[in-house]
């Protein structure tokens, strides 16, 4: 007999810790369900991580790959114990219907196509986790959140940080006044990055390093301070002006955010330089910062106040935080729930994105 989730917490099998962080202590409750297959749309770096993430994972395993390069994708299958005719190309994706291994996708593709493919893959009957940022622009999240709920299917955006254990430890503290009343933000994100690649073509990626990694700071503002932006201002700037890596696109951006509580955030981007992965929440009775964070292991916080010093950094490596978000949505699909980080998240950031290229003139 297959006992309950309920049973098991009454029974104390289950601590409740062990829900609100997935991934901390083995879930019997998980082990007793069939995990979730997945298909994988898109076999680049990012696809490399989060199928590393399954294989450790609780309730997920990957049962069908989809590929424009079927060396690639026979190679990868062998490896993940895919069978051959659950290989697709883009072209023939929708016979994925018929699939009864494939209860979901992951869409780890160029920005461009994560409609296309969620909206493809929710006609075909599969939930969709995909990618940030979820697409190019707010109607087209809003067209996958449409099809997503036509379809019965869940939707989830991949924030990883979302799920991150010593950031939302890091929130906690915040939210609790830890720091005192928070008066100021500070977020950036960016990297040097390499000519000819899809994030520098418009059409693939949408628009500059807002879309890929400013998203980072923009969410975290969000996540700190628990509100939504009233108003947003920025500038984007080019330094290389010749360079051909950022012709359809600004080198850098930065803006400024204004909460309804009156706090300010101050956030940049860039393609053009290495700017890690930072954060810092200013409380009136003192600092929490996070640095490196953003990454796929060895987010550190430090911070003071009233007295008090903080210090730490996750020792969990790589790929635990795909682990971690793939067993939660895996679980959305298995009890119904909805996810954490759903489509209205992703679509949320799409309409500050365009408001952030908006003011600073940026043509999308
Ligand atoms: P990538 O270039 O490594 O992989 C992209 C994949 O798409 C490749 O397998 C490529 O063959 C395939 N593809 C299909 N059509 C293509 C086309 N027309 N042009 C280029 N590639 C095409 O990219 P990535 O870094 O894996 O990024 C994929 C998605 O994942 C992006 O949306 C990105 O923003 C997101 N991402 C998320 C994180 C995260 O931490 N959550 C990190 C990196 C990337």
């Amino acid at each position: 007999m297959a006992w309950t989730r309920r049973e098991f917490t009454r029974l104390g099998a289950l601590s409740t810790a062990a829900i609100a962080v997935p991934g901390a202590v083995p879930d019997i409750f998980a082990q007793q369900q069939e995990r979730v297959g997945f298909a994988v749309i898109g076999l680049g770096v990012i696809a490399d991580h989060f199928m590393r993430g399954v294989k450790q994972s609780q309730r997920c395993k990957i049962t069908a790959l989809v590929s424009g390069h079927r060396d690639k994708a026979e190679r990868i299958a062998a490896e993940y114990g895919v069978p051959k005719d659950s290989i697709y190309s883009y072209e023939d994706f929708d016979r994925i219907r018929d699939n009864k291994t494939v209860q979901a996708v992951y869409v780890a593709l160029p920005n461009s196509m994560h409609a296309e493919y969620t909206i493809r893959a929710a006609k075909a009957g599969k939930h969709v986790f995909c990618e940030k940022p979820m697409a190019l622009s707010s109607a087209e999240c809003q067209q996958m959140i449409d099809a997503c709920k036509t379809a019965n299917v869940k939707l989830m955006i991949a924030y990883r940080m979302q799920y991150e254990p010593l950031t939302l430890k890091c929130i906690e503290m915040v939210r609790s006044g830890k720091i005192g009343d928070v008066v100021a933000f500070e977020g950036q994100f960016g990297f040097n990055i390499q000519p000819g690649v899809w994030r520098t073509k418009k059409a693939l990626a949408g628009g500059g390093s807002v879309y890929d990694v400013g998203i980072y700071a923009l969410q975290a503002a969000r996540m700190f301070t628990g509100e939504e932006p009233v108003e947003i201002k920025a500038v984007a700037s080019t330094v290389h002006k010749n360079d051909p890596r950022f012709a359809e696109m600004e080198e850098s951006v930065e803006w400024s955010m204004r909460f309804p509580s009156g706090v300010v955030a101050s956030c940049a981007s860039t393609y053009g330089g290495q700017m890690e992965g930072f954060m810092r929440v200013h409380g009136v009775s003192g600092t929490l910062e996070m640095g490196p964070t953003y990454g796929y292991d060895g987010v550190t916080m430090r911070g003071r106040a009233k007295g008090e010093h903080w210090e730490e950094s996750n020792p969990e490596k790589d790929p635990k935080q795909f682990e971690r978000e793939a067993d939660h949505f895996a679980e959305c699909v298995q009890t119904g729930r909805t996810p954490k980080t759903p489509g209205e998240e992703g679509l949320r950031d799409l309409t500050y994105i365009e408001k952030i290229y908006e003011s600073a003139g940026v043509k999308l």
